[in-house]
């Protein structure tokens, strides 16, 4: 991305605060003006003193000049404050707003993209958060650096440079012959910084997704007792980014010396042309303090190049990231206008093709209907592709190919969020954010009331538990077991209460007293709704009014139970590897036992 490219991407959102800018602009330029302002005095002074000295007058001539110098410098200095003041603030003023609607827009965009956009390789959790922090860190170091920095400095030293040119041709060209090759360090210096600033970039993302990885992974981790290998790998990782950083500071210290020297040989340059000019009778001895001045308001902007550079490089590095997220077109979720108000769910797909943004090809010509009304099971092993199919269904991604109608109309046409608002997910495990019970359960109605919010505990078998903890409602939701999560999944499935849900292994995390409580009340909400399960639970199954047999990713046999049992296909293998994993037979011997005992004692 060139400094010209980012300009144009950033003058949309400076445009709005163009008076804020014009002010600044105002005050850089009175500010400069009135930094010259000390150069002239000092002459002033200094020649003044000279000439008292040569007429042999003492102080008490010399007090009015010294009281009308110092009042002067005094008065400039005050306003030179507010202009100051003025400058900076608005400038800092720019660079908060914006920066606070460059974020904004990055969080709009991500929200508004589809999954897949989530699971691609440059956009994981830690890497997108870093390429939007320092993509808006670095951007706004830019505006900061232009208004605060670039644009005074440089304003100073164009009047500055004027300003010699006027007083003497000579001195106005060793200022000229020394900035080229100040300027010519400094972009040496930038560019060399610049392959390790790639490099740099790249290990903190690795470094901060690693450490988000760990905290993932820290059961695991300390499970399998691999805190000295994970240990290894952040220091491998550190040891990399120290050597690049130190790198960096190196290159800086060679740099900034020999500018230095290059900005002390001016220095010394115009002192001896000056005392040339002042001893040859062509100037007054006030020019020397005059030109040094002068050549000092000249290089003070030049000494900040290299920073400036550099942070124009970063900006230019790191702004590329960040503008890729806003730009992210295609991977917008696409949605149509069709309202789906008054869906009830009648799906029907057809040849349907489905291959993941990494390249996995889920589903293979998949066909299937799912009836208004009634239960629909999804079987199969795992990674047959069940859940690919709600996915789809959810239009969280679009097909390669194929048909998918609900209601006789194209599933694409219809309003994205409309659909969702009718469809009720629940998955194996499922988010809980940050939070109380109560605000996570809320998640399902956003406006909600209390007495509803606990009615939908109720149904989901959570409301007696919830008044067991100290805090009730307000308890942490994030702390409560993985079985007490999942009822609040279903409790805000309840409260959303939608015509389409979607179960998606809703008690596979669950023990056995909760998986009854859980299916009684999903038997109960299933009634007069389209309800779509996958279950590894044949409890959960047999009763399906339809079930879809899955395997590789193709629909293998479809059917009632009864007849796909009779079928002696692939759902009889899992039907009867399940059972055998029940150990049904023995259970079955024991409960008959059971009920023999009963019979005895009754007899
Ligand atoms: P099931 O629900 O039957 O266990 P899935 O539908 O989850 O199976 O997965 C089907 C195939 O798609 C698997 O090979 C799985 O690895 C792959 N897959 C699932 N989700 C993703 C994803 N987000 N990105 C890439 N591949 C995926």
């Amino acid at each position: 991305m060139s400094l010209w490219e980012i300009i144009r991407r950033l003058y949309p959102y400076v445009l709005p605060y163009r008076r804020l800018v014009i002010s600044t602009l105002l005050l850089t330029l009175v500010g400069s003006l009135a930094a010259q302002v000390n150069p002239f005095v000092l002459r002033y002074t200094v020649d003044t003193v000279q000439k008292l000295l040569d007429t042999n007058q003492g102080l008490s001539q010399g007090i009015p000049m010294l009281l009308w110098v110092s009042g002067l410098l005094l008065g400039k200095e005050i306003i030179n404050t507010f202009i100051q003041f003025g400058q900076k603030f608005y400038g800092e003023k720019i660079r908060i707003s914006v920066s606070s609607t460059l974020s904004q827009d990055a969080i709009h965009k991500i929200l508004s993209y589809q999954l897949g956009f989530y699971s691609d390789s440059g956009n994981q959790t830690g890497k997108l958060q870093t390429r939007i922090d320092r993509g808006v860190e670095s951007l706004m170091k830019l505006v900061q650096n232009f208004f605060i920095d670039i644009l005074p400095l440089f304003a100073n030293a164009v009047v500055a440079l004027v300003v010699m040119y006027a007083a003497n041709v000579y001195v106005g060209l060793v200022a000229t012959f020394i900035l080229p090759i100040y300027f010519w360090i400094s972009y040496r210096q930038a560019d060399k910084l610049n392959g390790t600033r790639r490099a740099l970039r790249g290990l903190r993302e690795q470094k901060s997704q690693g450490l988000v990885n760990l905290i993932d992974s820290a059961v695991v981790i300390k499970s399998f007792v691999r805190e000295d290998y994970e240990e290894q790998k952040q220091n491998g990782l550190q040891q990399q980014l120290q050597e690049a950083q130190l790198e960096t500071r190196k290159t800086n210290f060679v740099y900034d010396g020999l500018k230095t020297f290059v900005e002390q040989v001016g220095v010394v340059l115009i002192i001896i042309l000056t005392a040339y000019l002042v001893l040859s009778g062509q100037m007054t001895i006030g020019a020397i303090m005059f030109h040094i001045l002068l050549f000092n308001n000249v290089s003070a902007p030049i000494r900040q190049l290299h920073r400036i550079y550099d942070e124009m490089n970063e900006a230019l590095t790191y702004s590329e990231g960040f503008f890729d997220i806003l730009d992210a077109q295609d991977a917008k979720e696409k949605t149509g206008t069709l309202p789906a108000d008054h869906v009830r769910g009648t799906f029907d797909i057809c040849n349907v093709d489905f291959t993941y943004p990494s390249g996995t090809q889920a589903l293979h010509d998949v066909c299937l209907t799912i009836e208004e009304g009634k239960t629909t099971a999804l079987v199969g092993l795992s990674g047959a592709g069940k859940s690919t199919i709600l996915n789809l269904l959810c239009k969280f991604y679009e097909p390669d190919h194929g048909k998918m109608l609900l209601d006789g109309q194209p599933l694409a046409d219809y309003d994205t969020h409309a659909l969702r608002q009718r469809i009720g997910l629940v998955l194996q495990k499922n988010h809980i954010f940050k939070g109380s019970i109560e605000e996570n359960i809320r998640y399902g109605v956003m406006d909600a009331t209390f007495e509803q919010i606990q009615a939908a505990a109720r149904q989901a078998y959570l409301h007696d538990q919830i008044l067991e903890l100290p805090k009730g409602y307000q308890s942490d939701a994030q702390q409560l077991s993985g079985g007490q999560q999942q009822r609040i999944a279903i409790a805000r499935l309840f409260l959303k209460n939608p015509p389409i849900i979607f179960l998606d292994e809703p008690t596979a995390s669950l023990d056995a007293i909760a998986t009854e409580q859980i299916k009684n009340s999903l038997d109960a909400i299933k009634q007069g709704r389209t309800v779509v399960i996958i279950s590894h639970s044949l409890a959960q199954i047999v009763d399906s009014d339809c079930i879809y047999v899955m395997k590789q990713g193709r629909m293998v046999e479809s059917g009632t139970h009864d007849q796909l049992y009779d079928l002696r296909g692939t759902y009889r293998e899992i039907f009867d590897a399940s059972a055998r994993s029940l150990n049904i037979e023995k259970l079955a011997k024991a409960m008959v036992d059971d009920g023999d005992e009963v019979e005895d004692t009754a007899g």
